[in-house]
């Protein structure tokens, strides 16, 4: 297995190109923005039980984006969950940026956005964008202003007042990653944020998400059920394989297909990349047959 504990240097220095001045560079010796170590997680009891995750290792460096990809039931959301502290390991321990998954959820250390977008039909774009601000006491001016430059940065300016239901599936979506910026986290958790849409709006949302994470600086652990979408917006694709939920391989994507444009679709690279991780993917004991 490729070792996970290592920061690629390329990946540390090409996150400092890319960072604006508003994100600036993160500095030599940043904390991992995950260090997850030994971790199990075991629910149900004796023969009920289910081993979701088994001895899982993985660190996502400052600024770095990470899939996790494989078949139903190997224990993605688990892992995601329990690094956004909504569940507790069995055993092993995570660290986020240096601190427990507790410290950094109190924190706001992470922003998190999941298939559903889990709007409040009743609040107007704005006011959903608005809510973690407004829960966390930002003044409201502040708000206002913060509110305007994310509705800017997914290109919902016009949509503001709208409420959600008036917004089709993929400007849902983007209302949602809005709001997981919001408190301009150093990490995103999102669990298949793009499943539930076409191929065409999410081609556009996976552009859409690969300039705001150049923007912020932000790290990302992103749960996927595609192939092209993990190797198009990740810097390593960890394979997992379920019975008990592990981790099986992880492919680095190459340099070549980092500037993430429309050509690197169609870069021989990107195809040969796709065709190691399904190859990872069947490699394992068993077949990913759900996959889609
Ligand atoms: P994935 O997201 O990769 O599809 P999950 O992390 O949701 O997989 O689930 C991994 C395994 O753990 C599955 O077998 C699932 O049924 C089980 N599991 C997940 N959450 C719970 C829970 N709260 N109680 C019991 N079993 C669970
Ligand atoms: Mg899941």
């Amino acid at each position: 297995m490729t070792d996970l504990s290592k920061t690629p240097e390329k990946t540390a220095q090409k996150t400092a190109e890319q960072a604006t001045d508003q994100a600036g560079p993160a500095p030599f010796g940043t904390p991992a923005a995950i260090t997850v170590t030994g971790v199990d997680r075991v629910f149900g009891k004796r023969k009920r039980e289910v081993v979701a995750l088994s001895a899982v290792d993985l660190t996502v460096a400052a600024g770095e984006f990470v899939s996790l990809i494989g078949p139903s039931g190997c224990g993605k959301s688990t892992l995601l969950r329990l690094v956004a502290d909504l569940d507790q390991p069995s055993g092993g321990t995570i660290a986020v940026f240096d601190k427990s998954a507790e410290q950094a959820r109190l924190d706001q250390d992470y922003g998190i956005a999941f298939q559903q977008a889990g709007l409040l039909p009743w609040r107007t774009v704005a006011a959903n964008v608005e809510l973690p601000l407004k829960l966390h006491g930002a003044g409201s001016a502040e708000r206002k202003a913060r509110v305007a430059e994310l509705l800017d940065l997914v290109g919902l300016t016009d949509f503001a007042k709208s409420r959600p239901d008036q917004l089709s599936g993929g400007m849902q979506q983007r209302v949602a990653i809005a709001r997981a910026l919001a408190e301009q986290p150093r990490l995103l958790l999102m669990d298949e944020p793009f499943g539930a849409l076409d191929e065409i709006t999410r081609e556009r949302l996976q552009a859409e998400l690969v300039r705001i994470c150049r923007e912020t600086g932000a790290a990302v652990l992103f749960v996927t059920h595609s192939i092209p979408e993990a190797v198009f917006l990740s810097d390593r694709v960890v394979v997992m394989t379920p019975r008990p939920g592990r981790i099986t391989d992880v492919v680095t994507v190459p340099e070549t297909l980092r500037a993430r444009t429309d050509a690197t679709r169609d870069h021989a690279d990107f195809l040969h990349t796709v065709a190691a991780v399904r190859a990872a993917l069947h490699g394992g004991h068993e077949p990913a047959e759900d996959l889609a």
